[in-house]
């Protein structure tokens, strides 16, 4: 009886130890791949425009793992996209304005350049000109955001694999007369100016280029279709090949355009288009196990708000109809709001909580095992 118990006591005991020591491994599964979502001036009432005006459920509400954001920037408590990007990109707070670079100039290593070491593919998705400040505090380092030719030429010399967007004039038509598409061609890119062709054209290529616009990509209300879910999905397609891991950085660029013109369906319909690419970067992640999708903001824009809408009634006096939604801004320029993170995926667990703009970029290296900003030198 005795001895039953002994041996019963002891085999509760194993099986608890056997159990904390599978959870520990669950809990320090390494993310394979990344995809870093950036939904240009959203804030949690763009977010929630989502859940009032999308018709089908938002990609927002399958995450779980969700923190808060702090994104003034080094010098300024409203940040600017270059800043809250290079934030994100390189770990460091910076002035707005600058890309790539610490606040007293310095060039700073970005993902791209850690991950492109540990012979990770890169690529970056935009629905603005690729050349801008979003994107470019992934690839360039400049002092000032509004240099597009030399961002271009950053692009150019840079590890990125593939990458869609706009911004072709800054590629073909420069001041200095060279033309980068040349260059892209001798780095192994097959360039399409033209469609989002099929996977089968770019498969066998070795790095892809869409710049699909001269500038900035059309708004999705314009034509611009479902051109950022495609790239996001072909860029996983293609930086997946052969096993390989993959960071991929989407951007949905346009929200911010419709704060700064305080133009709500303009900003609902862009939102409404980012959650669509969430939703494809969720669902590869589901599939596929490994994939750390983190979906983020650099700032709020517009100081948009979901009020009651304002009526008039016979009387001509003003009242508030809380039957029914008024979007409004309270700005035509950025807000301080803290900005909501999520994140699905191995790691994911490590971005609850409220924290710096800047741990974004830690927390994708701890979840990854990258390595760091101290491993190399910037070139
Ligand atoms: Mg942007
Ligand atoms: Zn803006």
């Amino acid at each position: 009886m005795k001895i039953k118990r002994i041996i019963l006591t002891c085999s509760v005991f194993i099986l608890f130890a056997c159990k904390s020591r599978i959870t520990g491994i669950e809990d320090i599964k390494v993310a394979k791949n990344v995809i870093l979502l950036i939904s240009d001036g959203t804030g949690l009432s763009q977010i929630s425009s989502a859940f009032y005006f999308k018709e089908s459920s938002p990609n927002y509400a399958r995450f779980k793992h969700i923190g808060l954001i702090k994104t003034s920037s080094s010098r300024e408590d409203v940040t600017d996209s270059a800043a809250g990007a290079t934030a994100f990109a390189c770990g460091v707070k910076t002035y707005n304005g600058a890309i790539g670079v610490s606040d007293d100039s310095t060039a700073v290593e970005n993902l791209v350049e850690i991950a492109s070491l540990k012979n990770i593919n890169t690529g970056m998705v935009a629905t603005s000109s690729i050349t801008h400040a979003t994107p470019a505090s992934f690839y360039a380092h400049t002092l000032n955001r509004g240099n597009a030719e030399k961002i271009a030429s950053h692009l150019a010399e840079s590890e990125i694999d593939f990458f869609a967007g706009g911004g072709l004039e800054f590629f073909n038509k420069r001041k200095d007369g060279r033309n980068l598409l040349h260059t892209l061609n001798e780095k192994q890119f097959t360039i399409d100016t033209t469609s989002l062709n099929d996977f089968s054209t770019i498969k066998s290529s070795e790095k892809a280029a869409y710049l699909l616009a001269k500038d900035a990509m059309p708004p999705a209300s314009e034509g611009r279709g479902d051109f950022l879910s495609k790239a996001t999905e072909l860029a996983i397609q293609f930086l997946s090949k052969d096993n390989s891991a993959f960071f991929i950085m989407a951007e949905g660029s346009q929200i911010d355009w419709g704060g700064h013109e305080n133009n709500a369906p303009y900003l609902v319909s862009e939102l409404i288009d980012f959650d669509d690419a969430v939703g494809k970067a969720l669902d590869y992640a589901e599939k596929e196990g490994n994939t750390l999708v983190i979906v983020t903001s650099d700032h709020e824009t517009g100081g948009f708000t979901l009020a009651a809408k304002k009526k008039k009634n016979e009387d001509g006096e003003v009242y508030s109809d809380y039957s029914e939604i008024g979007m409004t801004f309270s700005t035509t320029g950025h807000s301080a709001t803290l900005i909501p993170v999520f994140a699905y995926g191995p790691g994911s667990e490590e971005f609850m909580g409220i924290y710096e703009n800047t741990s974004i970029f830690e927390k994708i290296l701890k979840a990854t095992k990258w390595g760091g900003p101290n491993e190399v030198l910037v070139k």
